[in-house]
């Protein structure tokens, strides 16, 4: 029994080989120790991709095509979504932006385009349902992980279709919308903005501070990227749930840019138990990509013409635009970490929102798996990482669903 006959051993090795099992048995190495431990950093995070949920907080289509529609259902040569390049990237459940232009607060007809913008996310559905489902709760996205579809999520973009009026909260919650960024580049009736140097209300105006309280009610998450600093620290003094930043970056990177979170709000963020969801355009993460728009209008001021597309190109042309890299993105995803912890971010890419700007590595949704690659080298790890894709948003998520489920039961 000490020897065998060698042709059974060579019939191990050829079953071996037909299951794919073998390593490489030439150098000696064991057969079943070498499976999985030769693959490449950027295989593993191809892998990850594939067996992790990824939720990003903030892609554009809606409103890309309602200005030029494409078929996402199919590869698209425009825009940096479409089913193949999300499903290639790992995408699982991207929040479709509602987004309304702050234009719609002073000439009306914000709820007609909102309304308009989530037909087409169901006639999306409704035309490709092989490809994609909608998602209303954490539960859709769990349950359609793993199959074939994408699973559409909806987020607001500007509470301007809100009105003043919370039956409109009502039935754009009953829409499927859970989450709500409260004002876009001009203030509204609900908060003041950013981007607008007139700050009317001094962060929330009384019909905000009573939205704040009927979204946590009702179970919309709160967005509070693009509101000014005073807005953002009412609503974490207000809700009683985390809240979220679909699409922000870090201002330590981009000074003075009050569209991006300062160390203090995000300490402030972390106390709320809340999420920033990274947004990756170049002029998010980096001050030089930051203030190239302002050269820009600068220049076109001194020159006496419109800054417009064509301005744009020819500028363009002369002064070839920053990009940003995949690096930098990491970079701001590091400093989240390493001031309040790995709970506090994820990823709101703003695909098909922030034009020809992406950083290198990063440029449409077939790009995660760089992402996911870049944070194995750093020395995340895969439980790390599973939170930034999905599972601090997700964690966020669950929060709001449970306390709206509380506020029912009482009622
Ligand atoms: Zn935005």
């Amino acid at each position: 029994m000490k020897t065998r006959p060698s042709f059974s051993l060579s019939i191990l090795a050829s079953a071996l080989l037909s299951a794919g099992l073998t390593g490489c048995s030439s150098t000696g190495t064991p057969a079943f120790q070498s499976a999985g431990n030769d693959i490449t950093v950027e295989q593993q995070a191809r892998q990850i991709a594939q067996q992790r949920i990824i939720v990003d907080t903030h892609i554009d289509v809606p409103y890309r095509l309602h200005k030029d529609w494409e078929d996402v259902s199919q590869a698209t040569k425009r825009g940096e979504f479409d089913y193949p390049r999300a499903r290639a990237g790992g995408l699982n459940a991207p929040f479709m932006s509602i987004y309304i232009p702050a234009s719609y607060e002073r000439t009306g007809g914000g709820y007609q385009l909102a309304n308009q913008l989530i037909d087409s996310m169901e006639a999306l559905v409704g035309r490709a349902p092989d490809k994609f489902a909608m998602a209303y709760t954490t539960a859709d996205v769990q349950n359609q992980f793993g199959s074939q579809k994408i699973s559409l999520a909806l987020g607001m973009e500007n509470g301007t279709p809100i009105g003043g009026d919370l039956t409109n909260l009502q039935h754009f919650y009953q829409r499927g919308i859970r989450y709500i960024t409260l004002a876009h580049s001009e203030s509204n009736h609900i908060s003041d903005s950013s981007y607008d140097l007139r700050r009317r209300w001094q962060g929330l105006s009384p019909f905000g501070k009573e939205l704040v309280v009927a979204m946590n009610n009702i179970g919309m998450m709160i967005d509070i990227s693009h509101v000014s600093d005073d807005a953002f620290y009412q609503v974490v003094g207000l809700s009683k749930v985390p809240v979220i930043a679909s699409h922000s970056s870090l201002r330590s990177y981009t000074p003075g840019f009050e569209r991006n979170m300062d160390d203090d709000m995000l300490r402030a963020l972390a106390k709320n138990g809340g999420v920033v969801q990274i947004n990756f355009g170049s002029s998010f993460v980096t001050a030089m990509a930051n203030q190239y728009g302002a050269l820009r209008k600068a220049a076109a001021k001194q020159a006496g013409v419109a800054d417009d597309a064509a301005f744009e190109l020819a500028f363009r042309k002369k002064n070839p635009y920053p990009f940003a890299t995949l690096d930098t993105v990491l970079d701001h995803i590091d400093h989240v970490v390493k001031l309040i912890g790995i709970e506090h971010v994820g990823i709101g890419s703003d695909y098909d929102g922030v034009g020809d700007s992406l950083p290198i590595g990063l440029k449409d949704v077939a790009s995660y798996p760089n992402l996911i690659q870049g944070l194995l080298e750093r020395g995340y790890n895969e439980q790390d990482i599973d939170k930034i894709l999905s599972g601090n948003l997700l964690r966020v998520w669950r929060e709001v669903e449970a306390f709206a489920a509380t506020q029912k039961a009482q009622a």
